[in-house]
């Protein structure tokens, strides 16, 4: 099968580059799976996870939001924040988890940033579903 560059990109640096098969995101608009030869594209992403399919086997990327682009023979995803699956520090996650369900709970205090919470516990949940393969 033709395969298709993807490049996983950060503030921080390069997070991940690879040849795959087939790119899964999610994107704002829905699911999009991605293959060489796509017509070229720019989409936001959710915080999810970015699925490379390789060989029946998959990679999975911990992705805090930020745009899909595709051009035929190479799709980046520029992110805020992303973690290779074997790169995500599960205490870590649990605890930030931990910390934003405890700001949800405290929402009526009105010097808690709801939305902001929100966002983190997304975060969170996101990573600790991918180190716990379920996607
Ligand atoms: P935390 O509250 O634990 O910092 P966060 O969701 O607020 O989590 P981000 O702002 O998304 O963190 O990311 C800040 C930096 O820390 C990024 O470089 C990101 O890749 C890294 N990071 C955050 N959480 C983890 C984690 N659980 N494992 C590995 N790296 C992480």
């Amino acid at each position: 099968m033709k395969t298709i560059k993807v490049n996983v990109v950060t503030p921080d640096g390069p997070v991940h580059e690879s040849d795959v098969e087939m790119v899964i995101a999610k994107a704002e608009s829905g699911e999009l799976g991605i293959l060489a030869g796509h017509i070229p594209m720019v989409a936001p992403l959710k915080i999810g996870a970015v699925q490379l399919k390789k060989d029946k086997t998959s990679e999975y990327i911990a992705v805090n939001g930020g745009i899909l682009e595709v051009r035929p023979d190479q799709v980046t995803v520029l992110a805020q924040s992303a973690e290779t699956a074997g790169k995500i520090d599960y205490d870590r996650a649990l605890r930030a988890k931990e910390r934003a369900e405890k700001r949800l709970y405290e929402q009526k205090n009105e010097h808690v940033d709801f939305h902001r919470a929100e966002l983190a516990l997304k975060r969170a949940m996101n990573r600790i579903s991918i180190v716990e393969k379920k996607y």
